[in-house]
């Protein structure tokens, strides 16, 4: 890209000031991005966590200088080039609406509400050996992802496939315009929810709105869509069942049976799973209309892999930390896992294992300089390129090691040149480098809690607007995070500009500091014997007591510390830990004037806040509350922050927030409420694989005890997780099950201490395959209920043996 910024002021509607001479050739919405340079155009952004406006001077010291604002920065004044518009992420769509004008050649436009990032992956695959492809980087579907993928267009590229995600009404329109598709492809629109619209009609309309140019419209037919396509609206479609579709299609296991006007044929997929299949349809409907023979399309679909979407972080060996994109090596996606490899700072060294690039649109020296010249600006320590393309431009990198192929960098392969480093593992899929990946992970048994940093983002803010404007918020990240994981959580926490973090005990918050977060941390129960280490961590105490209170006094006058943060829990109800009404005048009297410490906050907790049935309890507490408190605060002529609500005293008792609330659970993705836990998003999957697979005859068992007697022929499948895990007993005995290949397998006879046994008999599977303990389905919640437990403990039950995997999107 290289426009002028004369151009761009009217694209976009701007007041300029500044140099209208310069140049850009790339745009930035990410201050932390060290891609930012003097040809980047920032778009200051304003989110629900940050403003992008907040950026600009320390952009301006690294050499930015042409910036999209609302406001002009006065005291920036003649330092830079400022284009103030309305607002800026109406000015991004614009810009990029712009960009797009530039380019005519066919673009597919996909949307739908499941499968879009396969489909277009697919697609790419499938169509890449003809075509020089530009497709949207990941799931870029949003009204940012979008125009953001829109300019990575290029001059050489002749083919377009764009994703398009919308949660509202009026939003496809905007994506529309800057998509401009040639070819409609609706995926699955889902049984979801129509969360964001008043009905499934208008979620499905919204959708279509995609469509509104272009010359073909490729989908399922079902009488509900073709209720709301627009008349005149050209369209190809399919169907197993409805005869008046253009493809007729049955299905037989993994061979699907195609008929057409002009063709009929079988095609073999590597898989039979109804969403899979369903992709894969709608991708052969797409070379069917660009007329692909059916040697080809049953070629190329055999071929079809499971797709990875996400930035995968490891655990690597030598205390390395690895992120895991191997399946990916395009431009595009190279910048966005550049960006991810920078904030990702567990390690000082960076080092990235790439292969050769394909389709990027540029000559290979063109293209090889520019990566070259992102390594340099990213500040990668080292570089490890395999493929014959990278290793013929060695010469435009510094610090590369190049090897022809996958196999030469294994014969070389030290595993001692991998230490205390960030490695990003970034290659295309022909290179193998799944391979690496195993190599350099570090070992441990196959089960896995994955954590969906995503997810948690979208939880909090979830919450976060439940808020009244300036209520803080603490998040509550005790036992490692509900089980989930405290380091990682918490920074990205920090990253969110939550106020507090709390945990339960003293060591908790020393390994945080340890692991660099800096915010204010509370300690609910600190013991007397870690006071002096909690001062020396520059953690914040509860003090629930008389006692404990002239005990952290007498420490913090041994470190002679002087108004020292401490927060003062008050008993309203739950009898736990506390002040009662009676302690009031002693507290009062002993803290009045002392120059040792100095009361942050003053909280209580709720005992029925999740119970609709004792609502009066919980009223008659924030009453307490609101008593006690004002006691203390006029007596001792303070204002500290009041916070009283936990997660789910946010949802139902909204009068409550005083000054802050303390977030838990909810954080995770679970709320008591069923209405709620539709807009959370599942945060934790615990997953496992079968280890062995095997037939038993009637009357067999299986297990200790022969608690499971097969009354047919059953196919058995043992899974290596077991109650030494945190998957209780009681879960055994069909009483609970697991979901193999998006089905349901019963676990059957007792779960054993490090396995337990399910029966698959009529789900295709393999040894090798993956299981999913719980997460989405089933729920924690589900399997509380059953349990007779609550989520809380099904979450913080799963032992410290299982790995936590973090992944974004
Ligand atoms: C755990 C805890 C919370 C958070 O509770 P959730 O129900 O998980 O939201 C809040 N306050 C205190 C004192 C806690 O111990």
């Amino acid at each position: 890209m290289s426009l002028n910024i004369q151009n761009i002021i009217p694209a976009i509607g701007a007041q300029f000031s500044g140099n209208p001479d310069a140049t850009i050739d790339t745009v930035s919405i990410d201050s932390r991005s060290l891609q930012n340079n003097s040809g980047t155009l920032y778009f200051a952004l304003s989110g629900q966590n940050h403003d992008g406006h907040e950026y600009l001077e320390e952009l301006l010291s690294k050499g930015v200088y042409n910036f999209v604002v609302t406001q002009y920065p006065e005291q920036l004044k003649g330092k830079a080039n400022f284009l103030v518009v309305h607002n800026t992420l109406e000015a991004l769509q614009l810009f990029a609406a712009y960009y797009r004008n530039a380019f005519d050649f066919p673009i597919i436009g996909v949307t739908g509400s499941n499968g879009k990032t396969i489909v277009k992956e697919w697609l790419n695959f499938l169509l890449s050996p003809e075509y020089n492809i530009i497709r949207s980087p990941k799931s870029y579907n949003s009204q940012v992802g979008v125009p953001l993928s829109i300019i990575g267009i290029n001059e050489k590229h002749n083919l377009g496939i764009f994703e398009a995600g919308i949660s509202l009404v009026g939003e496809m329109a905007k994506l529309e315009v800057l998509i401009r598709p040639t070819i409609g492809v609706l995926t699955n629109i889902g049984s979801a929810h129509n969360e964001g619209f008043q009905s499934r009609e208008q979620k499905i309309s919204e959708k279509l709105k995609l469509f509104k140019d272009a010359e073909i419209l490729i989908y399922a037919k079902n009488p509900e869509v073709d209720a709301l396509i627009p008349a005149g609206t050209k369209t190809w479609s399919w169907s197993f069942t409805d005869p008046n579709a253009d493809v007729q299609i049955s299905q037989k296991g993994t061979q699907l049976h195609i008929h057409t006007s002009q063709h009929t044929f079988t095609v073999t997929l590597p898989f039979q799973d109804s969403s899979s299949v369903e992709n894969a349809i709608t991708c052969l409907m797409v070379l069917l209309y660009f007329g692909y023979s059916p040697a080809v399309i049953q070629e190329r679909l055999q071929l079809l892999y499971p797709v990875e979407m996400r930035l995968k972080v490891k655990n690597g060996i030598n205390n390395t930390t690895l992120i895991d994109d191997s399946y990916n090596s395009d431009y595009q996606s190279l910048k966005i896992a550049l960006d991810f490899l920078e904030n990702q700072k567990q390690h000082q060294k960076k080092t990235v294992i790439l292969s050769d690039i394909f389709q990027s649109g540029w000559s290979n020296p063109t293209l090889y300089e520019t990566v070259a010249a992102l390594f340099s600006s990213n500040q990668i320590d080292r570089i490890i390129g395999i493929g014959d393309q990278i290793t013929t431009h060695a010469h435009y990198f510094s610090n590369i090691t190049t090897y022809a192929t996958t196999a030469d960098f294994f014969e070389a392969y030290d595993p001692l040149d991998f230490e205390n480093e960030t490695i990003l593992i970034k290659g295309a899929r022909p290179f193998h480098f799944e391979e690496i990946v195993f190599r350099l992970e570090e070992k441990t048994h196959e089960t896995v809690l994955e954590i969906n940093l995503n997810a948690i983002s979208h939880n909090l803010n979830f919450f976060k607007s439940k808020l009244q404007p300036g209520i803080k918020l603490m998040v509550m990240v005790k036992a490692f995070g509900y089980g989930s994981g405290s380091f990682e959580i918490a920074r990205l926490l920090e990253y969110h500009k939550v106020d507090y973090l709390g945990v339960a005990f003293a060591d908790e918050g020393i390994a945080l500091r340890n692991a660099g977060i800096t915010m204010p941390i509370m300690i609910m129960n600190p013991e007397t014997p870690s006071f002096s280490a909690i001062i020396n961590f520059g953690l914040e105490p509860e003090i629930y007591s008389v006692k404990e209170l002239h005990a952290f006094l007498r420490v913090a006058a041994q470190h002679n510390v002087s108004d020292y943060p401490i927060h003062i829990k008050l008993d309203t109800g739950m009898h736990r830990l506390g002040f009662e009404a009676k302690d009031l005048d002693t507290l009062i009297a002993v803290i009045k004037d002392n120059p040792r410490v100095s009361i942050k906050s003053v909280l209580s907790h709720l005992a029925t806040s999740d119970e609709p049935e004792q609502r009066d309890f919980t009223l008659s507490q924030i009453a307490r509350f609101d008593l006690l408190s004002s006691q203390l605060l006029s007596a001792l002529h303070i204002q500290p922050l009041r916070h009283i609500l936990n997660t789910s005293g946010i949802s139902n008792f909204p009068h409550g927030q005083y000054d802050m609330v303390r977030l838990g659970i909810g954080l995770y993705g679970v709320s008591n409420d069923e209405n709620e836990t539709k807009y959370l998003e599942n945060v934790g999957t615990l997953k496992s694989v079968i280890s062995q697979i095997r037939t038993i005859e009637a009357g067999e068992s299986v297990g200790y005890g022969r608690k499971f007697i097969a009354s047919a022929t059953t196919v058995i499948a043992t899974i290596p997780i077991g109650y030494a895990d945190g998957i209780r007993r009681s879960w055994g005995n069909e009483v609970g099950y697991l979901i193999v290949n998006h089905q349901k397998a019963p676990i059957v006879g007792n779960i054993c201490m490090d396995m337990l046994m399910i029966n698959i008999t009529g789900i295709a599977c393999h040894e090798g395959d993956t299981v999913t303990i719980f997460g989405e389905n089933p729920s924690v919640t589900i399997m509380a209920k059953a349990l007779g437990t609550i989520p809380y403990e099904i979450l913080t039950s799963i032992s410290q043996r299982v790995k936590r995997v973090f992944y974004r999107e």
